[in-house]
């Protein structure tokens, strides 16, 4: 079964180049993943849905009065681009 799903709103997820440089030094470092999630999740909103990147795209979904966001980095939301139009 598949569900339609209503027409996505895509938008890119603005990083500051000095905070996403921050960022990634620190996700290369020994710290632990919970302080890895919190970094990320502060400055992006969260993982990539796919492969728990840093994001670049959020892609929102409006149902029902709620939204449902998610998020992207640029290699996998190159893969799934062509299903979301
Ligand atoms: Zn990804």
């Amino acid at each position: 079964m598949t569900i339609q799903k209503p027409k996505a709103i895509i938008e890119d997820i603005m990083i500051p180049k000095d905070r996403l440089d921050k960022l990634n030094k620190m996700l290369e470092s020994n710290r632990s993943r919970v302080m890895k999630d919190l970094a990320i999740r502060q400055t992006a909103g969260g993982r990539c849905c796919r492969c728990e990147l840093v994001p670049t795209k959020i892609v929102k979904y409006k149902l029902q009065g709620i939204t449902l966001a998610e998020r992207y980095c640029t290699s996998c939301f190159d893969k799934v681009k062509g299903e979301l139009v």
